[in-house]
């Protein structure tokens, strides 16, 4: 009994030395750009010194700078995205790293199990619509429509079927390419997830990489994370608050976050791969909840190509969370994300 006393305040100094010596946590924010995206951080860290404190927030936007560079960027020549993308219709294919190996994997699952609504080989059709050219809200007078047979001819050489993974190579028949625009900031989410897990001074974090939003920790005075539901029909507002405690990923897909509008008509980014149009699934945002980045975002896109029946049985496959605002303005949402959703005022 005695012993077990001893122990107990031995381990109760320790801690409170331990507490001493870090002091209470800071807030360190920081704005900046990458892998296309605008990247907000604010981090909680008890690190006294305030240069490395701050060095935080620059360390995480480089290393989803190198991400991108080293990666998922289907424009550098540098990554491994491009690399396969030049290896499409070699016999060699191309030798990943284990991580994009994976990547890979999981969205050709994620593929399957969505029917085909989510697909990473969409990138001949992505490229036809010129996408990364769009921005929100952007008016273009000039922006010529892709013509029906480029079109046609731009989805016949699309498929994720048709992507093969074998013995760590990946092999794309010629023509073929792939774009992890859908996921890479829900990949981004999870490496800054696991870049906070390995440093014991932050004790907690909110930071969004464009849609995705990822919670980490607590914040000093214990109230909840609160990450605001985008209102797709007037963007500039929120339609809803999710309250969520400890680490979670947030990502969102809406038909107002990249689009060109020609004759009043608006052609968003995310593509129905049955016809290489926007998807007009009666939806006009899509917000999913997850612990995995990668499935948070993953699952936004393919929802949103689903519609909301179908994507709520997709979410559930995966235990995420979903929560649909249709072009109506109506909000549909599962049962788990009603228990941390209230309306905004
Ligand atoms: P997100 O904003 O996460 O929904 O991702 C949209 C981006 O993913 C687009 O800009 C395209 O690069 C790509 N994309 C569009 N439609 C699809 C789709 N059905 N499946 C997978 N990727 C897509
Ligand atoms: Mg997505």
């Amino acid at each position: 009994m005695k012993k077990f006393f001893t122990a107990v305040l031995i381990s109760g100094i320790a801690l409170s030395l331990c507490g001493c010596g870090n002091g209470n946590p800071k807030q360190i924010k920081s704005v900046d750009t990458a892998i296309g995206t605008v990247v907000q951080q604010s981090i909680y860290s008890t690190e006294r010194d305030d240069w490395e404190r701050s060095a935080v927030t620059g360390e995480i936007t480089a290393m989803l700078k190198s991400m991108e560079e080293q990666e998922l960027s289907w424009r550098l020549e540098s990554s491994e995205v491009f690399r396969i993308n030049e290896s499409a219709g070699t016999e060699k294919g191309f030798l990943l790293s284990s991580d994009l190996q994976e990547i890979l994997q999981r969205s050709l699952e994620v593929g399957s199990a969505s029917e085909g609504a989510f697909d990473i080989t969409l990138s001949p059709v992505v490229r036809l619509w010129n996408m990364d050219s769009w921005a929100a809200g952007e008016l273009s007078g000039n922006y010529v429509l892709p013509e029906p047979e480029a079109l046609q001819q731009a989805l016949s050489l699309c498929g994720s079927k048709r992507l093969r993974i074998e013995e760590n190579r990946a092999f794309l028949p010629a023509g073929m390419a792939i774009d992890l625009g859908a996921v890479g900031k829900g990949i981004a989410a999870d490496k800054i997830h696991n870049f906070l897990c390995r440093n014991d001074k932050i004790t907690g974090a909110i930071i969004s990489v464009g849609g995705t939003v990822l919670t980490y920790g607590e914040k000093p005075d214990k109230t909840s994370w609160q990450v605001g539901v985008v209102n797709p029909i007037e963007p500039a507002e929120f339609i809803g608050i999710l309250s969520l405690e400890g680490q979670w990923c947030v990502s969102t897909s809406g038909d107002y976050e990249r689009y060109v509008e020609v004759d009043g008509v608006r052609y968003h980014h995310i593509i129905n791969p049955a016809t290489g149009f926007p998807a007009d699934s009666g939806v006009a945002g899509v917000t999913v909840l997850s612990k995995d980045g990668f499935l948070s975002d993953a699952l936004s896109t393919a929802c949103f190509v689903l519609g909301a029946e179908k994507g709520m049985q997709l979410a559930e496959q995966y235990d995420a969370e979903v929560l649909f605002v249709k072009q109506d303005g109506t909000v549909v949402m599962t049962e788990g994300m009603e228990k941390v959703y209230r309306r905004a005022q």
